[in-house]
């Protein structure tokens, strides 16, 4: 399936079964804000469940807080997001399109990987055994010439982002003969910064003193109250603050359905370490970040490292963990070594220390932290991603979209369904068997439609179990229980299912391969 046309199929299943809507549909919408339904928001908690356990329930040296929304002002002239958490915009002047300068660029550059990849699938497909790519790359004009041009940029890109120099962004615009990728019009105004924080008003102060921002990250909330969290817990360096929240940014360019929006989830967990030992903590939340995902059954060609060029102003290292979303590789979490950049930060404008007293070594000193940060919606639209197939039913020449999505994270885990819905001793049973099950799991009755079509409805939602009562299940207490990815059918008797389900679709299970 041709990229754009699976995106569109993941936009349209997640409206179509109850997991995503378009925020205020009947005022035509909010650009870039959505809501999850029904299906939507279980699967949600399930990711956010998966990642918190991961955190807290599998580390006794990280705990969890909730810090709120609005933070004093001051928060963020320290972190920095004052004057720095912008975005170079630009303007087409034809089109009155707005969008990220530095986002064009990164295109223009996608767009030379593309060929370059495509070169080399060509000459293994010529080559065969033989071929030997590295040489390749080395080698064939075309492709090194290809891959001086995608260093150039990427060089000059990181070095105009470091430097704020707007001007090259939009010398390289002209250079690199970007158009706009709606319109093709080459009318482009100048680069200039954006600040990304939403502001508000306090009720009672007017003016600047009473300007309020909605949080853009989750992370300062960690950092504020580090010593909070340490002294009440009698936590040891090193050790972890997880929380999981709401985070807003007035994205300039917001068109990828959840991969970018202005209202989104985050779930974050700040590290904090002995100066020196950020190298060894950095390795180790690379690796083990990459084995959560790996762990859902993430294709590994799906998965990748992506080594910042520009580092953050907080950082001394960064990589994204990359997915391969329908629209490319793009990132999903971010693992940053911020240093002591936050705490100093905070203690120098508060006035207040923000050190750890180390019993060993008697000394006090600012911790340094290395964070981890995922966007709870992009791995929701990674989840889908990976899930979402269509595929044809063996013998039967049909085909059937089925969301194959870990049986931990399945919205509902079981459907119970009666083989005739006009038949109430059939209904009565299977009302039977689903109040014997809604207590361990979120179930599902349904007696809307053929066996076929109600299968079919299951498929799509991603329910790992259908338990479907028929006349034998009358005289033996037995019942069908197909399986969603195998399509195995198996009788088993009632009192057996809860055990069955529970094996499938315990959260221990991806836990346990941490
Ligand atoms: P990008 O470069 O894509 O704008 P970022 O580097 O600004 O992302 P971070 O500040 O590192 O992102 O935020 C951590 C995580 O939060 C990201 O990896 C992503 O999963 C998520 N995230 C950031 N911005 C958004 C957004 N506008 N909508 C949804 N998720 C987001």
């Amino acid at each position: 399936m041709a990229q754009d046309d699976s995106f569109k199929k993941i936009v349209s299943h997640c409206k179509e079964y109850g997991f995503i809507y378009q925020s205020s549909e009947i005022y035509d919408g909010l650009s870039a804000v959505y809501d999850y339904g029904p299906y939507g928001s279980l699967l949600k908690n399930n990711l956010k469940e998966y990642w918190w356990k991961s955190m807290v329930q599998m580390h006794d040296n990280i705990v969890g807080i909730d810090a709120a929304i609005f933070m004093h002002p001051k928060t963020w002239k320290a972190s920095g997001h004052v004057d720095a958490f912008n975005d170079p915009l630009i303007d087409n002047k034809d089109s009155k399109k707005r969008y990220r300068a530095d986002v064009l660029v990164e295109d223009y550059m996608a767009k030379i990987e593309g060929k370059i990849e495509k070169e080399i699938t060509k000459a293994k497909k010529r080559f065969g055994e033989s071929f030997d790519e590295e040489m390749y790359r080395q080698t064939n004009p075309r492709v090194v010439a290809n891959l001086e041009k995608y260093n150039a940029a990427k060089d000059r890109l990181a070095k105009a982002m470091t430097d704020n120099d707007m001007a090259d962004l939009k010398a390289m615009i002209e250079e690199y003969d970007i158009a706009d990728p709606d319109t093709g019009s080459r009318n482009w105004t100048d680069v200039r910064q954006f600040n990304l924080m939403f502001s508000t008003q306090l009720g009672n102060i007017a003016g600047e003193e009473g300007k309020l921002y909605l949080r853009p990250e989750t992370a300062q909330g960690i950092f504020v109250n580090f010593l909070n969290v340490q002294k009440t817990t009698r936590q040891k360096i090193p050790f972890g603050i997880a929380q999981i929240g709401k985070a807003f940014r007035n994205e300039i360019v917001a068109r990828q359905f959840i991969f970018r929006m202005r209202e989104f989830e985050q779930m974050e967990m700040q590290y904090f370490i002995q100066p020196g030992s950020q190298k060894e903590w950095y390795d180790y939340w690379k690796k083990t970040r990459m084995k959560w995902h790996e762990a859902l059954g993430t294709p590994g060609d799906s998965l990748r490292y992506h080594d910042h060029d520009n580092l953050a102003h907080y950082a001394d290292a960064a990589v994204d963990i990359e997915f391969k979303f329908p629209f490319g590789f793009k990132e999903l979490e971010g693992i940053h070594s911020r240093t002591d950049f936050d705490l100093g930060a905070h203690q120098e404008l508060s006035g207040k220390k923000l050190q750890y007293f180390d019993p060993a070594s008697k000394e006090s000193y600012v911790p340094y932290v290395v964070e981890t940060s995922i966007g709870c919606d992009r791995m929701f639209l990674a989840a889908m991603t990976n899930a979402l197939v269509e595929e044809e039913v063996e013998g039967t020449g049909n085909t059937r979209e089925v969301l194959k999505l870990h049986p931990a994270l399945a919205p509902i885990k079981c459907a119970v369904l009666p083989l005739k819905r006009n038949d109430d001793k059939l209904t009565g049973k299977a009302q039977e068997v689903f109040n014997s099950l809604k207590a361990s799991f979120n179930c599902q009755y349904d007696d809307v439609g053929s066996i076929g079509k109600l299968y079919r409805r299951q498929d799509a939602i991603g329910t790992p179990f259908c338990v479907t009562i028929d006349f034998e299940t009358l005289d033996d207490n037995t019942v069908t229980l197909r399986d969603r990815d195998s399509l195995t059918q198996e009788r088993v008797p009632i009192e057996k299912l809860e055990g069955i389900i529970r094996e499938r679709v315990d959260m221990a299970n991806l836990l346990k391969q941490l």
